[in-house]
């Protein structure tokens, strides 16, 4: 039996995929010790692994700065504790992992929930954002930036010093097991098979409750969501009413807690709509998955074998987006240029293409 400490940030996307794990490693008799915000507790208590809890904005904001604090609160916290631990198993959410782990001398595990990154991959993160495109090139390629960008992100005196960009991306432990396939993952050939286990998606302990009225709905099922970060888009969820209201579709939208079900005007008969939803179980009855192409939304739809419309918003998802493109798994649409027209039109030819929406005929 060994004692595992395991850190996480506080992000759905980040925690969702560490449930299964920490569950199984509970089963097999380790003792395993859980360091999350307060908000998370209720995800974790059905693993079994003890919790010790840690105060944080992050999740709440989308300030990049509460991530940085909440980075140095959990480092702290770890580092005080830590020395009673085995195995440190952290989430790359948590930039100074691998820092940590040398610092406590014990044997340190990453879990990736985006792609495994080297620097090939942060190039084309900066070719598909175009605002930081300029910026953050120089950034990227120059020390001494590099070590002012640490400077002015974070506060801790200690901290501070550490190259961000190499933390993330080149500080990378003996083992690193990521959420998704080695086809799926971008420039797989880089990444050595015994440092990188890719064991696919995670979808195991999740909640399954759920009082959707899955038996009420028409024969086929468009879920739409844009993941639990970047939901304030009342337009996009406005389109997305207009494109499928009066057809023979129901649809599931899921459009976060940033914006109120009351602005979205009437609601087709054809619609459900929820602040949040058992994801995965709904889309065990999707038949088309409306995403914004975030990591583990992807990972999810070809766990269910469903194929998707991406509208990537941000960070990691427009590489996520082109990967399922290229892959066959589904169309991208430009966030910029959806309109009920297009993603309807879109839609239909899936429909056309797609094995699974066609065997529901
Ligand atoms: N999710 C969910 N219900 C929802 C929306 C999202 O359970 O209504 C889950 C989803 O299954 C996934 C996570 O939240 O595990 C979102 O992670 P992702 O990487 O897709 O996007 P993010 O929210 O980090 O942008």
């Amino acid at each position: 039996m060994a004692k595992i400490l395991i850190l996480n940030i506080p992000m759905h996307g980040h925690v969702n995929p560490t449930i299964a794990l920490t569950k199984e490693l509970v089963e097999r008799g380790h003792d395993v010790t859980y360091l999350i915000s307060e908000e998370f507790r209720k995800k974790i208590v059905p693993t079994g692994a003890n919790i010790i809890t840690y105060k944080s904005q992050a999740g709440k904001t989308v300030v990049i700065k509460d991530l940085f604090t909440t980075m140095s609160t959990i480092y702290y916290k770890a580092l005080k504790i830590g020395g009673d631990f085995d195995c440190l198993i952290y989430e790359m959410g948590f930039f100074y992992g691998a820092k940590l782990g040398e610092e406590l001398g014990i044997k340190t595990v990453c879990l990736t929930s985006t792609f495994a990154l080297n620097d090939k991959i942060g190039d084309d993160f900066i070719k598909n954002n175009a605002f930081l495109r300029s910026f953050l090139r120089n950034i990227m390629k120059s020390k001494a930036f590099r070590k002012v960008l640490s400077i002015l992100l974070i506060k801790d005196k200690n901290l501070r010093h550490a190259d961000l960009i190499y933390e993330l991306i080149d500080h990378n432990p003996d083992l690193n097991i990521v959420y998704t396939t080695r086809q799926f993952q971008v420039h797989n050939e880089d990444f050595d098979e015994k440092q990188f286990v890719f064991i696919g998606p995670s979808v195991g302990g999740r909640v399954k409750e759920c009082d959707i009225p899955f038996d009420k709905m028409k024969e086929k099922i468009v879920y739409i969501s844009l993941g639990t970060v970047s939901t304030n888009s009342l337009h996009f969820f406005k389109t997305c009413i207009e494109a499928f209201k009066d057809t023979n579709v129901s649809v599931i939208m899921s459009i976060g807690k940033q914006i109120n079900i009351k602005d979205l005007g009437i609601i087709p008969a054809n619609f459900y709509v929820y602040p949040l939803v058992p994801q995965v179980v709904v889309l065990e009855h999707t038949d088309l998955f409306i995403t914004h192409c975030g990591m583990n939304s992807a990972n999810e739809a070809m766990y269910c074998g469903i194929p998707v419309i991406g509208i990537p918003q941000r960070g990691d998802q427009p590489i996520v987006g082109n990967r399922m493109k290229e892959l066959g798994l589904g169309e991208v649409i430009n966030k910029k240029h959806v309109t009920a027209t297009n993603l309807s039109a879109t839609a239909n030819k899936i429909d056309r293409k797609s094995t699974r929406l066609n065997s529901s005929h």
